[in-house]
């Protein structure tokens, strides 16, 4: 069965419930795709209002962080029960902007990823080179390192529903994106160690993004590679050309 395009915004720490409001509605008719899942992964003082201002739309709610623990004395943390019950359905882990200025590291992020299935939240695990990595040739080799850190204890069945978003920290917010090519090489190579983990079958439901300078001009080509499944948008996602990805099949 082909796997569903996701299209996910990653809004990061911008907008503030009331500007988050008037985006949601700015966006609202322009992110209408039957053929993608549409997700705004929002600051946590945003989620209620979002929650609200999409309601009755194809748009579904992400966090951008969840705590490992399920409540208690956390001071700053986030639960998946209180994101859960504000609406939430998906849940970014493992950012590089989240790994390297918060040194969340991967023991951490495997309870995230264990904690946020355990509540029925759906991660999008992320995992990404940095630009020495890549010119070390070890960009693959890293990746896979990640991946295989980051799922331990997580089933086939669990895996199968969740996202992989492949973020190359030098594309991120840079303005510069991999090729296709590049890209392609790197989700192919998530989707194998996936295989080599479980099965080819899970390996074949999981859906693996690209992320890292998406737009409206680059989207096309990169998603019609056969092992990307969607985008993660970080600055495309806060103006009116996240529609125009959304819609990069029209
Ligand atoms: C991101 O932060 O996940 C991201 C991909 O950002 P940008 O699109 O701005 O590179």
């Amino acid at each position: 069965m082909a796997r569903k395009k996701i299209i996910a915004g990653n809004w990061k720490m911008n907008k503030t419930p009331s500007e988050a409001k008037e985006l949601a509605a700015l966006l609202a008719p322009l992110v209408n795709n039957p053929d993608v899942d549409v997700v705004y992964c929002v600051p946590a003082i945003d989620i209620v209002p979002v929650a609200e201002a999409i309601r009755g739309t194809n748009v579904q709610l992400g966090a951008e962080n969840l705590s490992d623990q399920n409540s208690g004395a956390f001071t700053g943390e986030i639960s998946a029960d209180m994101l859960l019950d504000a609406g939430v359905k998906y849940v970014i882990i493992g950012h590089s902007e989240r790994r390297q200025y918060y040194h969340e590291d991967d023991a951490f992020l495997n309870r995230k990823v264990l904690k946020a299935l355990e509540k029925g939240l759906i991660p999008i695990l992320c995992c990404g080179e940095t630009l020495e990595q890549r010119e070390a040739g070890v960009t693959l080799d890293w990746i896979s390192l990640q991946i295989k850190s980051d799922l331990q204890g997580v089933t086939a069945e669990q895996v199968a529903g969740m996202v992989i978003a492949y973020e190359p920290i030098w594309a991120i917010g840079t303005g510069r994106t991999a090729t296709s090519d590049q890209a392609e090489e790197v989700c192919a190579a998530i989707r194998r160690t996936i295989a080599e983990i479980y099965d080819a079958g899970t390996a074949e439901k999981v859906r693996i993004q690209y992320g890292g300078s998406m737009n409206a001009g680059n989207c096309k080509e990169l998603l019609a590679k056969p092992d990307i499944d969607g985008g993660l948008i970080g600055g495309a996602a806060l103006k009116e050309e996240f529609g125009r990805i959304v819609n990069y099949n029209k």
